[in-house]
């Protein structure tokens, strides 16, 4: 008889076992993990076992908090040693820059809760004596951060699933994955032959990739050595020191027993390892050879920090693998294969991330959807071009290469460009843009042909004006005085067709879509919590056939998100993005502009706001949308892709006599700030619902929709309130994260900002606690360790009553 469970993991590192702990803490006991070898005999054994807790989003932080707390007590839990030490870390700042990036990391641990101090380097050196503090500037210091034993960790939560009843089989190797009609019905392994189960866990590390063939996903794992070394004992050198990193010289330290140190880091050069083949077969329990000339620099560099390294002998050079991602992200959740579900990719800080991996991935599995917005780590995010390993390659080696780097926003990603390009892309590039990227698309920041000196005076303080333009400001203006022509052809674009794609789309939107065709329907899709899981405009083109606008970088999140709730509805769904261009055309001269080059009557009464027209442009063939992301009278002309170049070239000739400018992305941002417009991911998320973030305008509770239920529920309840902030000093710019302060306490933290060039202000959005204070409340920002005054103001500084986008 063939086995059956309700899930089964496959992997004993401390991802698949987190896991198996926290399903059987949810109750699932019914569980199974498989692993091929031993318990930790992949990348966990040898792990440096480093536990740091603030990271680059809300929603890792939370998990590294979440774990941290989970270490903490696991011991007493299970009786099994994982010698977790809370020693506290510093992290050092040996420049200016860095320090200010310790500043801001402080502002953004304080909106946790996280006890993060900024120390002078007097300080940083009474708790680690035995660094030259020359040269150092200053350090933070975390005090609930440690370290502990990665092996004591897996064999701990292995323990606690086991005593919940979850069956651990080592020496247990998946052969294949049955994955059939899109979902997930078992594995067959060497040893126990077929055992089925309606949910498969793919937490097979560097080896994700491989397994996850076995069911026709892609993880896109790439798998890198990482070094580090064992000194001899060193004097002063006691388990109690604190873990201690150097970002600016790429290394990272902690004490071992016996007073040795641990001393890894990022080299410039980094080593993917099998990428193409996978692992080997039998590559359990085993290392690759140390690598000296990698790793000379580093040590190097670490004893100019540590002398006393440079004195002491090496024990020894450990080469791990570990399975790095394109995006330095997680690969969490469930694929597109249902019931298939994958946690890996850790880049070198799973030890850190179990727990929360854990609890993440339980969470998702017992109730459907996680509790947290994890969009970041999701397994959808990537599109078909993450197939190719040389891509994946070129993508995981930037972002090992510059793991310790300071990010400056706006910071452009270079290793496999350019790969998708607009149809426009060869005019776009005579016209001087400066591009950046996103889904692979090459898109247009600002064009450098519309820079203007005039503007430096509004240059952004600090980092926020390191990547930036004074063509940004002159775009900005341009589309609120006149007008101006942005290139949004890598917009995601999906096709919902079928007698049924009325009653399955009015079913997942909150607003009503069920309209005449022409309709053009802003609208947020909710999970089943009310949280918002997608921001969109729905556009009915016929009885049976419609077209949702989507942003670029979400196209695969809602195509997934779209296809997992269809049923044997008879509905088709099709991801059209790149068969047509996208222009928007913004501006009070927009319908001049365009009455130019069409026949068709652009008037309000016969082409009014939210409608949606076939018409002729010059001599392309257009789906035109009376809508606006940036808060002015316009259009977007959705054409084929191949009518792109010469509609483009149509509407830039058509808008010179009214001085218009072709714009890019970095003018959409601030303008949508300015006008109160928010962006799914950063300002909304699947952790808020409409209300709380006043959309509730996009909301029929006239009519039944997926996550209403919940949404009543928590209509009436307290909870934060979106609010707008304008700030007193209008060049310093929120990059997200800072910390808000109220009468003294921090009560919120930023989602989103930017300065509006029109209204010539610093503007912020963040959620306050409900109900809101009123207008004109007094609060304050804190921007890189200073705290800015800030008033709340109306959610739109510009155009607050929407006359200029029907105009
Ligand atoms: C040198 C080094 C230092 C590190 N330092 C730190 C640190 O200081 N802090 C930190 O947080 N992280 C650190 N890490 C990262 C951390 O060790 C990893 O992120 C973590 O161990 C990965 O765990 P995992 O469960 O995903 O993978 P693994 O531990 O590799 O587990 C995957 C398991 O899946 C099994 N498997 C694969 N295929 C099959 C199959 N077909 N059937 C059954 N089983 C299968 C494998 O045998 C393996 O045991 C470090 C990593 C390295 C290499």
């Amino acid at each position: 008889m063939t086995e059956s469970f309700r899930a089964i993991v496959i992997g004993g590192g401390v991802g698949g076992t987190s896991i198996a702990y926290h399903l059987a803490a949810l109750g699932w006991s019914d569980v199974v993990l498989l692993e091929r070898a031993d318990l930790t005999s992949g990348s966990t054994f040898h792990s440096a076992g480093l536990v740091g807790q603030l990271r680059s989003s809300v929603s890792l932080t939370r998990m590294m908090m979440y774990g941290t707390d989970l270490y903490r007590r696991l011991q007493d839990e299970t009786g099994v040693d994982v010698s977790w030490h809370e020693v506290g870390s510093l992290r050092l700042a040996s420049s200016g820059e860095r320090l200010q990036e310790l500043q801001r990391q402080a502002g953004w641990g304080r909106t946790f809760g996280l006890p993060l101090e900024i120390l002078s380097t007097e300080e940083a050196h009474d708790l680690f004596p035995l660094f030259d503090p020359s040269g150092v500037l200053g350090a933070a210091f975390l005090p609930t951060d440690g370290y502990l034993d990665p092996s004591g960790l897996a064999f701990a939560l292995a323990e606690g699933a086991r005593r919940r009843g979850v069956e651990i089989r080592t020496n247990a190797r998946v052969t294949s994955v049955d994955a059939r009609d899109g979902r997930v019905r078992g594995v067959v392994t060497a040893e126990h032959g077929r055992i089925d189960a309606d949910v498969v866990v793919n937490a097979g590390g560097m080896f994700a990739h491989q397994l996850g063939r076995m069911a026709e996903v892609e993880v896109p794992v790439v798998p890198f050595g990482h070094q580090y070394l064992l000194t001899e004992p060193i004097e002063g050198v006691t388990a109690e020191l604190p873990t201690m990193r150097d970002p600016d010289r790429l290394v990272y330290f902690r004490p071992e027993a016996g007073g040795a140190l641990v001393m890894g880091g990022y080299e410039r050069n980094p080593d993917p390892w099998a990428v193409e083949e996978g692992p080997p077969a039998d590559f359990n329990g085993k290392l690759l050879p140390g690598d000296w000339p990698r790793f000379e620099w580093l040590a190097e560099s670490a004893a100019s920090l540590v002398p006393a390294m440079g004195d002491a002998g090496m024990v020894r050079l450990l080469n791990g693998p570990e399975a790095f991602t394109p995006d330095g992200e997680f690969i969490l959740g469930e694929s597109d294969v249902r019931g298939f579900f994958v946690a890996a990719g850790f880049c070198a800080h799973g030890i850190a991330g179990a727990g929360g991996i854990g609890k993440v991935l339980a969470e998702w599995i017992v109730d459907g959807e996680p509790a947290w917005d994890v969009w970041k780590m999701d397994v959808r995010r990537f599109g078909p071009h993450y197939r190719s390993r040389g891509y994946a390659r070129d993508r995981a080696y930037e972002v090992y290469a510059t793991y310790y780097d300071i990010h400056y926003p706006g910071e452009e990603r270079r290793a496999g460009r350019p790969l998708k390009v607009p149809p426009a892309y060869a005019r776009l590039q005579e016209l001087d843009a400066e591009f950046g990227e996103k889904s692979g698309w090459e898109r247009v920041n600002w064009f450098r042909s519309n820079e203007d000196p005039a503007h430096e005076a509004r240059r952004p303080r600090g980092w926020a004006g390191e990547h930036w333009s004074t063509a940004i400001v002159a775009e900005h203006l341009a589309c609120r005085e006149r007008a101006a022509l942005f290139d949004e052809s890598s917009f995601a674009k999906l096709e919902v067709s079928g007698p049924d794609a009325a009653t399955f789309l009015q079913r997942l939107c909150a607003n009503d879509v069920d309209r005449p065709p022409s309709s053009v329907v802003y609208t947020q899709m909710l999970n089943p919590r009310g949280g918002i899981e997608s921001d969109l405009t729905v556009t009915r083109l016929a009885d049976e056939r419609f077209r949702l606008v989507i942003g670029t970088a979400f196209g695969n999140h809602d195509l997934a998100w779209i296809r997992k709730q269809l049923g044997d509805q008879r509905v088709h769904v099709r991801d059209v993005t790149g068969a047509f261009a996208c222009y928007g055309v913004w501006g009070p001269c927009a319908r001049d502009i365009l009455s130019a080059i069409t026949d068709a009557d652009l008037s309000n009464d016969v082409f009014p706001y939210l409608h949606a027209r076939e018409i002729d442009v010059g001599s392309a063939p257009c789906l035109a949308l009376r809508v606006t992301y940036v808060g002015e009278l316009g259009w977007e002309l959705y054409t084929p892709a191949e009518f792109g170049a010469s509609l483009f070239e149509a509407l830039l000739e058509a808008g010179r006599d009214h001085g218009a400018v072709p714009a890019g992305y970095r003018a959409i941002d601030s303008l949508r700030v300015e006008k109160g417009y928010l962006a799914w991911g950063a300002d909304i998320t699947p952790e808020e619902d409409p209300f709380q973030a006043g959309l509730g305008f996009a909301v029929d509770l006239g009519k039944d929709f997926l996550g209403k239920d919940a949404l009543v529920a928590r209509r009436d309840r307290e909870r934060p309130r979106l609010a707008t902030l304008a700030l007193e000093d209008a060049r310093a710019m929120v990059l997200g994260n800072e910390p808000v302060f109220h009468g003294g306490d921090v009560v919120s933290r930023i989602t989103s900002g930017g300065i509006g060039y029109a209204v010539e202000r610093s503007i912020a959005f963040a959620y306050l606690p409900s109900p809101l204070p009123d207008p004109g409340t007094r609060l304050e920002v804190e921007v890189f360790g200073e705290r800015v005054g800030a008033e709340i103001v109306g959610r739109a500084l510009w155009d607050p009553a929407g006359e200029r986008i029907r105009a």
